[in-house]
């Protein structure tokens, strides 16, 4: 027993408080495919963390760049707060919420940390065979990789980065991709995120470049500047 709790105190199972949610959606694994394929979780309810972006890793307790793809039920307009989670009513998909989930005890997190990382679902796995944005997800990631957004950070911080042409380069294409996908493929904004991830200047920002919005489009500086 803790010191200074009743016995009746201790946690053994979840309160459905909600604390989890406000936090974020889970990361997708295999296992959750089932309600995918059913329709109970349609992609545009998904968001793509692709292989470079950074992200809270529990495991270490540091913001880092992920090693590998996670598909995750996205946040709520511009909050973390799960997708499925509605004030005052809880989880809207509690009957079916995803295995990470299920097996998320924020009492005893062994079995969650055990997790991280292992039989991720993918894009790939998710979009069927014969599904055209197949194909644009992967042309999209041969032509726009996800630059490590850790190294940019840290080169930013140490005020090593110099040179935007690369990442000025990447921008460019990133976009041009999209808006041709998405005039092509009348693609909602949703299933955007979903196929590609955020758009690589916006992750640029969120590590310290500046972006200024001119009619030739994202320019990318090193003082940092929005509009
Ligand atoms: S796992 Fe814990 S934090 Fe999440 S809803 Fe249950 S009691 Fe709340
Ligand atoms: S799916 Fe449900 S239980 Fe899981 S994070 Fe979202 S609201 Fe919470």
């Amino acid at each position: 027993m803790l010191p200074g709790k009743a016995m009746n105190e201790i946690q053994t199972k979840c309160r459905q408080c909600g604390t989890c949610c406000l936090k974020g959606g889970p990361a997708l694994h295999i296992e959750d495919l089932a309600i995918i394929r059913s329709g109970k979780l349609p992609v545009n309810s998904l968001i793509t963390i692709r292989k470079g972006e950074l992200a809270h890793d529990p495991l270490t307790g540091r913001v880092q760049a992920v090693a590998y793809e996670l598909v995750k039920i996205c946040g709520t307009a511009r909050e973390w707060r799960c997708f499925y989670y509605a004030a005052g009513k809880g989880c809207t998909m509690y009957a079916l919420r995803p295995s990470a989930c299920r097996v998320l005890k924020c009492w005893d997190p062994d079995e969650i940390l055990a997790r991280i990382g292992k039989d991720l679902l993918t894009r790939l796995d998710i979009l069927a065979v014969g599904d055209p944005l197949r194909l644009l997800v992967e042309e999209h990631e041969r032509l726009c990789p996800c630059p490590d957004m850790e190294l940019i950070r840290d080169a930013l911080l140490a005020d090593s980065l110099h040179d935007l042409a690369e990442l000025q380069r990447l921008v460019d294409a990133d976009l041009g991709f999209r808006d041709q996908v998405v005039k092509a493929h009348d693609l909602p904004l949703a299933e955007e995120l979903f196929c590609f991830g955020r758009p690589i200047f916006q992750l640029l920002q969120a590590v310290g470049l500046g972006i200024t919005g001119t009619a030739a489009g994202i320019k990318l500086s090193l003082s940092e500047k929005t509009q």
